[in-house]
């Protein structure tokens, strides 16, 4: 594409308008310069010409003036008469050089003075003056004067004055030639004017027009823009400042916020006189809300819970969101109100929290639990109180929730304890301190090994070989049970897999399962996937879940995962069967296999009445088809028990206790060994 490269004179840029007006001007100027030349060239000769006509009219005169006196004053005339001949004369004559001084430009004329085939009227007139004058000196020195000259009459000849007048007539006709050439001069300039505005109009200043008028759109756009851009700008800034400060779901301060402004309250200092105390504040069952009924109906029940809380302390308190169902109020009392004033804030505040929430057209259940400190004039760190008030909910949560709970330093020793136990099972994960043990389980009826179950033992540096009484409660709490369990599962699956190997293919293993595992949908095709993975049959794998945890299984995800177990072909035990309430009827809903009794029960298994529960246990249970082991047999009495009342396996210290890997073979041979000898 070719680009013209032709100045715009400013179209584009405003600033350079000048150009135009310049090059306007300039227009204007030469137009004004070319009209008063022409104007003036046309009108240089009129007057000249006109003065002419004057002259030779004049010079008419003067002549037949001069031959009237002559002709009269044949004579002798007096000094007056010579006088004003002389001056009439050289008037004459005076004329006659200015018209003829203007007749030379003007050609028409000129040929009429000059020509020789014209009437030569310059020469006449001269011949004229020239006779006049010789009369006026003959007349001046006495000399009788030669009248006869006929160059002297010559003038009254009609040739000569009908020439003069024809020069009148060239004089004026030239005049007026000059005053149309003037006038069509003038005419043409004004149209020329006329156009050139026309055309500055439409070429210089319509396009000024234009551009200023686009420079002005441009410039109010972006002036608009610049506008709306700021506006923006400076909402954006509020909200950035806002959501610097709060929490955008209940408008309650932040974190950070709530820290800042906690830190300014405790700043002020005389904190004998006032007293300033930190809520930490948990939902109890808020998790449960969002998983059954959604994010949605979840944030409604925050912001309703910060409603609440707003509703039930005085504007100059702090109330902070700090986590997810987490929240920190401040509260600022007078000495004299007690700790009794706060209590009752606490208690309404969990009473209202507690009762049944309509959000969205669900209604909700949660409740709260709440831990408080206060801040004293040695103790007035926002962070160490948060942390402190954190602690005291902990204890209250553990206390069985719904409750308000005052810190106490002996708390935070507790809690130091959990945190370094909980960094320790991180340690041991990594260093592989975790072990599996292994505890027999044998026939009732015939004495042989029919398996083993699988517990986990901590082997600690400094505390010696730890059951997971010791850290099992931490581990599940904080999910590191997971990591565990799927760690020991692994070591025991290849342990099992090299026992099958060895000639024990007969044997199970059973594993404990965790709530939290059981939580997971996934977890039945994992655990699949790791047997298979070994060359093992699902089969030979028992599953055990506490009594305690089914009966806790609100969502029937438990049941669900039981189902996807035994439908992988699993076989899955209750544990700790007849400690809590579970109802057989209850568990034939579910796809169990199992039973095992509580070792609370076997303890007693001898003693009458314990016997006649068992009995039940274990023939309800055969009618149902569910296998019964029999745990925590420790003496051959209550051995022989089971051996009356039936039961398909036995578990206990009176067999085996639990023993790692290494023993367990040695363990297996001598027992066998054993077996057979009393079977002899
Ligand atoms: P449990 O499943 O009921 O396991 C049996 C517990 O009873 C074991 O305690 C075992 O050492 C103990 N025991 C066995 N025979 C006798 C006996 O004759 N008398 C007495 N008094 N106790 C006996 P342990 O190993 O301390 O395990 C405690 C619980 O921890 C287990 O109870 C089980 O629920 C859980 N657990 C153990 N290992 C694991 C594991 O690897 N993962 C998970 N998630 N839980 C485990
Ligand atoms: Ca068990
Ligand atoms: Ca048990």
């Amino acid at each position: 594409m070719i680009r013209l490269n032709c100045p715009d004179f400013g179209l584009r840029d405003p600033r350079r308008l000048w150009q135009r007006y310049v090059m306007a001007l300039g227009l204007v100027l030469a137009t004004v310069l070319v009209g008063h030349t022409m104007y003036g060239n046309a009108l240089r000769d009129l007057n000249p010409l006109l003065a002419s006509v004057n002259d030779v009219n004049q010079q008419q005169i003067l002549g037949n003036k001069i031959l009237l006196v002559l002709r009269n004053e044949e004579r002798r005339p007096d000094g007056e008469v010579l006088n004003s001949l002389r001056s009439s004369v050289d008037l004459f004559e005076a004329a006659h050089d200015r018209a003829v001084a203007v007749a030379q430009r003007v050609p028409a004329v000129r040929a009429h003075y000059f020509d020789a085939s014209g009437p030569m009227l310059d020469a006449r007139a001269r011949d004229f003056v020239t006779a006049v004058r010789d009369v006026l000196r003959q007349l001046e020195e006495g000399v009788p004067p030669d009248l006869a000259n006929s160059a002297l009459w010559s003038f009254q000849d009609n040739g000569f004055q009908g020439y003069l007048t024809t020069s009148v007539r060239l004089f004026e006709e030239a005049a007026l030639e000059r005053t149309a050439r003037a006038y069509w001069a003038r005419d043409v300039l004004t149209m020329t004017a006329l156009l050139i505005l026309v055309l500055e109009a439409v070429f210089i200043f319509w396009p000024i027009q234009k551009a200023v008028t686009s420079a002005m759109d441009r410039l109010s756009r972006s002036n608009r823009n610049l506008r709306e851009k700021s506006r923006v700008l400076s909402s954006y800034a509020g909200r950035l400042a806002y959501a610097a400060f709060n929490d955008p779901l209940t408008g309650l301060y932040n974190r950070k916020k709530l820290h800042d402004e906690l830190e300014t309250l405790l700043g002020r200092g005389d904190l004998d006189e006032r007293r300033v105390c930190v809520l930490h504040i948990d939902l109890d069952g808020f998790k449960e809300v969002n998983d059954r009924f959604g994010h949605a109906v979840g944030d409604a029940v925050l912001k309703r819970v910060a409603e609440i809380m707003r509703s039930r302390v005085r504007s100059s308190d702090l109330i902070g969101r700090i986590g997810g169902d987490e929240f920190v109020i401040a509260l600022e009392h007078r000495v004299a109100d007690g700790e009794a004033w706060v209590e009752a804030i606490c208690e309404e505040l969990i009473a209202k929290i507690s009762e049944p929430l309509r959000v969205l057209d669900v209604e909700v259940k949660i409740g709260a639990s709440i831990g408080y400190t206060y801040a004293t004039p040695e103790m007035a760190n926002a962070d160490v109180l948060i942390s402190n008030a954190d602690i005291a909910l902990y204890s209250a949560k553990r206390a069985g929730r719904g409750r308000a709970q005052f810190f106490t330093g002996s708390m935070r020793a507790g809690i130091e304890q959990r945190q370094r136990t909980i960094r320790e099972i991180e340690g041991a994960l990594l260093t592989g301190a975790f072990k599996p043990y292994f505890q027999p389980q044998v026939s009732i009826r015939t004495g042989a090994v029919v398996g083993l179950e699988l517990l986990a033992r901590w082997q600690h540096p400094e505390r010696g070989l730890l059951t997971p009484g010791d850290f099992l409660p931490i581990a599940e709490e904080t999910g590191v049970i997971d990591a565990i369990d799927t760690r020991l599962t692994v070591d025991g699956l290849d342990f099992l897999a090299s026992l099958h190997g060895a000639g024990w293919d007969g044997l199970t293993m059973s594993i404990n399962a965790s709530a939290r595992t059981m939580r997971f949908s996934d977890y039945p095709a994992r655990l699949k996937e790791a047997v298979v993975g070994h060359g093992l049959d699902p089969a030979h794998l028992v599953v055990e879940i506490r009594e305690s945890e089914l009966l806790a299984d609100g969502e029937g995800q438990f049941a669900a995962n039981i189902r996807a177990l035994s439908e992988a072909g699993f076989r899955v035990y209750v544990d700790d069967f007849g400690a809590g309430y579970a109802s057989l009827a209850h568990l034939s809903a579910l796809n169990i296999h199992g039973l095992k009794i509580d070792r609370t029960l076997i303890a007693n298994v001898a003693a009458e009445r314990t016997e006649q529960v068992v009995a039940a246990v274990i023939g309800m249970a055969e009618a149902m088809k569910f296998a019964v082991v029999a745990e925590g047999v420790e003496t051959p009495a209550q051995f022989s028990a089971l051996q009356r009342l039936g039961g398909q396996a036995a578990q206990g210290f009176g067999i085996a206790t639990p023993m790692p890997m290494e023993e367990v073979r040695g363990w297996l041979d001598s027992y066998g060994a054993r077996e057979r000898a009393d079977h002899a």
